[in-house]
């Protein structure tokens, strides 16, 4: 009891105020279910009191493995070279991207490993257009594309991409050297994140969670990174380990460590409920890759979103940033009516035909 009541205080501290570094540490150590379960309970009020209980899908699109980058833990990185490489069609995509919008999901996700060259900026500018053209303007289109130029970012922009999503994947510049190549440069990616907010977009991040050497004070540094860049929208998911990456050995007994690292996630998705509050949250697939219901588990622990892939089948299976990736099989329908009944499974409804923004975006500009 006396530890419940301890809780109470130190998420009170949480939602009331700016957070000491250490109350985020003592609620992300939390032992024992009870005391957990009162993290999540205080984050599913939080969640209906400043977004609701609805679930907001965004059709994702994986539109091409082909990768510049090398990231350690990633299994699309450049070097592997088992990887199956493939790049949908611009009709291709735009197709998936109508059959979201004609299916009310109100929004996509165009996702792609980071190219930067000018053919793939063209394509990408000219996928945006044709949606945004046949759709008369009312498919919300975000973009996760990696880091680009300020002047890329604001061609898509231009063309009608409103949203753009780049994990910072930890805001360590320590853990980030650990876990990249010396040409991947982390102030670099800040330099995007914050060009991504200065040209208007509803910007979004996140980190991965459980990655090697990562300790809970670097999590509870990334949930105050959260709050001091001002985020609108968070998608944030357990690390899951490839084997054909340089960190597939990380870990001796990654079954046990599979689970911490979905508990801890689960974690750290009510928090950044109860710290930012009007944020958009996403319910990852990879949740799901851990537990079966994983997904409703994120719903329950205060994330708010959800993307249903719908890459066309053949491809689905090569996207693989990590192993076990569930929906590889499902044809899009399938998908949907899956997930549909999840949430309604769990008393919360779908917001079809909404684009369901963050309402921070709003709030923050005022
Ligand atoms: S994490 Fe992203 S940028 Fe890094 S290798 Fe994978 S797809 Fe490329």
């Amino acid at each position: 009891m006396e530890n419940i009541s301890q809780t109470e205080i130190l998420i009170n501290e949480v939602s009331e105020s700016y957070p000491e570094k250490e109350t985020l540490v003592k609620l992300l150590s939390l032992d024992g279910k009870e005391a957990a379960d009162v993290l999540f309970k205080e984050a599913y009020a939080a969640k209906g009191k400043y977004v609701g209980k609805k679930v907001y899908f965004r059709g994702l699109i994986e539109f091409s493995n082909i990768c510049e980058k090398n990231c350690y833990y990633c299994g699309i990185r450049r070097d592997n070279k088992q990887a199956h490489r493939y790049q949908m069609t611009e009709e291709e995509a735009v197709e998936a991207g109508l059959w979201a919008y004609e299916s009310k999901y109100g929004s996509i996700v165009l996702q792609a490993g980071e190219r930067t060259d000018r053919a793939h900026i063209d394509r990408v500018e000219r996928i945006v257009q044709k949606l945004m053209e046949k759709s008369e303007g009312k498919l919300g289109i975000t973009l996760s594309l990696g880091e680009q130029s300020k002047e890329t970012y604001a061609r898509w922009f231009k063309a009608g991409a409103k949203r753009y999503l780049l994990r910072i994947e930890t805001s360590s510049k320590e853990l980030y050297k650990q876990l990249h190549p010396p040409d991947h440069v982390f102030e670099e990616r800040l330099r995007c994140l914050y060009d991504l907010k200065d040209l208007g977009y509803q910007s979004g991040t996140g980190v991965m969670i459980g990655l090697p050497g990562q300790t809970a004070a670097h999590l509870a540094d990334d949930l105050l990174f959260f709050k001091e860049y001002n985020v609108d929208m968070i998608g944030m998911g357990p690390y899951l380990q490839h084997n054909q990456t340089p960190l597939a050995t990380a870990f001796d007994d990654f079954e046990t460590v599979k689970i911490r690292n979905f508990e801890l996630t689960l974690k750290m998705i009510a928090l950044a409920r109860i710290m930012l509050k009007d944020v958009n949250i996403a319910a990852t697939t990879a949740m799901q890759a851990i537990k079966p219901f994983g997904r409703e588990a994120a719903l329950l622990a205060g994330a708010n979103v959800m993307m249903p892939n719908i890459t066309e089948k053949k491809y689905r299976g090569d996207y693989k940033l990590y192993e076990n990736k569930p929906c590889s099989d499902e044809d899009y329908d399938e998908c949907a009516s899956c997930l549909e009944g999840r949430i309604k499974a769990i008393g919360e409804t779908v917001g079809y035909g909404e684009h369901g923004d963050p309402l921070h975006y709003f709030r923050r500009r005022g």
